[in-house]
Parts: C-alpha cells; structure tokens; sequence
C-alpha cells in the first residue's frame, strides 16, 4: 500500500520581510513534509491590496531560497483567485448562511461592548429587514459580507459533532481531538467591504484546492482552526489534520513581529548570518 499523501502548506502574507518566527514556522512544515515523503506548497495571501506590496512578495521567494526551502509549482497567490472565493460566498449567501453588515467598525466595537457578556463577547449580529437592506444596497452603502452564526447552528444541526484532530498543540495545551467552538469568532468576517473576500473564507478554500492534508502554523492561529472547521463543513470541505507549533520570541520574551526589522531574514543575512547557522538556531 502506498503511504497516504501528505501536503502541507506555508502561507504568508507579503506585508512585511519576513522574520525568524516565519522562518521557524516554514521550516517547521518543510521538514514535516520531507519527512512525510509528502509535499510542501507556498501560498502568497495577498488578497488585501492596501497593505501587500510587490517587493515584500519578492522578498518571500529570496529568502525561502537562501533558507534552502523548495516548494511546488504554481505558487498560488490569492489575489489571481477572486473567482473562487466569489463561488463560495455565493453557495453560502443563496442557502442564507451569510448576511449583509453595513456596521462601521466602530460600530461593530460598540456592540461588542453592550454584548451581555462584555467586551470579551465575539460580534454577534443579524441580517436587516429585507426593505432596508435592499434600500442600503441601492444607495450603494458599502457592506461586509458575515457568518451567521445562528444560521449555520440550524443547518448543522449544532456543532457538536465539528471537531478537529490537533496533532501539535494549541496555545493551552490542547491536543488530540478537539471539539470546535466556533462561536470563539462569533459572526466572522467572510468577505470585507474593501476586499471582497476576507481571511478565513479564502484560507479554507484554498487548503480544500491546494489538497492540503496538514496545516502547520503557528498557534496564534489557533482560534482560526475553530472558525475554519465550521466553514469547511458548511462548504463541505474536507477537515485537514492541524499542528500548531510554538511560537518564537526574542530575547525580550515577546513574539517577534513583522515590525522587528533586525530580525527580518534580510538583515540577518545582511549582517553576515549564513542559513545554516540560522537553521541551527532555530533548531534545524
Ligand atoms: N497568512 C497568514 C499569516 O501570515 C497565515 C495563514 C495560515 O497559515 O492559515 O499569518
């Protein structure tokens, strides 16, 4: 029998050079697929088009490169995949899953705050009345686009039954298979005003797409796997495995962050650091 396929996936997005933490993360699932026998695929998240930037993009393949990592052909960059996203949105919009948030973001944060349970509450919120909504849309207000939260309870008939196989370990300790919470996220964000299309929804799509067996990423985005997991059984996706890894910090104890350009690949490399000598570093 042949081993059963393993693809795994690194997917940054081109906002910033990347640094150790990216480094340490893409390592983490190059190896796992080496391992694996399996393989390992690059994604460029550019969908957002106010803060991506061409050269950041460019940044990516050097540095991957001088890191000594290879990764299949085509790269899939979000940003040429609108198309997709749209057919998802619109499956999820005609079976009344999603509705039209016309809300500021302020707006959205004051809720938030009347929320009962505080300000730790996720949004929760509803669709219009039919006459003003169709009323906002002709004036051409601009609108998100969100998860109903409710709505997808009845479709599924609850959540119970959603869970997740976390092969790493989440930010408490989690492992093992997880029931997924989704309600964490509350009505999530699936496609912004600006962009047309939002994180989570193009995440899934795109794992689903790119035949991704193993998501491996950093455990801040732990959260994420809750909301993701709902989505991908609405849009009947099938559920990757998921391995969270640790996340680096600096010597300071904070996580290093795209504003911390001494730590950027670049500089590294720019201050004479070979990529051996930072493998090892991070324990390669
Ligand atoms: N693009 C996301 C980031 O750079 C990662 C998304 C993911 O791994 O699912 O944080």
């Amino acid at each position: 029998m042949s081993p059963p396929d393993f693809v795994t996936r690194f997917a940054p997005s081109p906002t910033g050079y990347l640094h150790r933490g990216h480094a340490f993360s893409a390592l983490t699932a190059f190896h796992a697929a080496r391992d694996a026998g399996g393989r390992f695929c690059l994604r460029i998240e550019d969908i957002d088009a106010t803060r991506c930037r061409p050269e950041y993009e460019t940044a990516i393949y050097e540095d991957l490169a001088w890191l000594g990592l290879a990764w299949e052909q085509p790269v899939r960059r979000q940003s040429q995949h609108m198309a997709d996203y749209g057919a998802a949105l619109r499956d999820l919009s005609e079976r009344g899953l999603i509705y039209r948030c016309f809300r500021t973001r302020r707006e959205v944060a004051e809720a938030i705050e009347r929320a009962p349970h505080g300000a730790m509450e996720a949004f929760r919120g509803a669709p219009l009345p039919p006459d003003e909504e169709a009323r906002r849309v002709e004036a051409g207000e601009a609108y998100a686009w969100r998860l109903s939260l409710d709505a997808a309870d009845r479709a599924l008939g609850g959540f119970a039954h959603l869970t997740f196989d976390e092969r790493g370990e989440g930010p408490g300790g989690e492992r093992g298979t997880i029931q997924a919470r989704p309600e964490l996220g509350g009505d999530v964000v699936l496609a912004r005003k600006d962009v047309g299309v939002a994180y989570h929804l193009a995440v899934v799509v795109d794992d689903a797409l790119q035949g991704v067996t193993e998501v491996i990423r950093g455990r801040d985005l732990f959260e994420a796997t809750h909301v993701q997991r709902l989505l991908q059984a609405l849009l009947a996706l099938p559920t990757p495995g998921y391995r969270h890894h640790r996340l680096l910090a600096g010597p300071d104890g904070k996580r290093y962050a795209k504003r911390d350009r001494a730590q950027t690949l670049r500089e590294l490399r720019a201050s004479g650091m070979t990529a051996d000598e930072l493998r090892g570093d991070l324990g390669f």
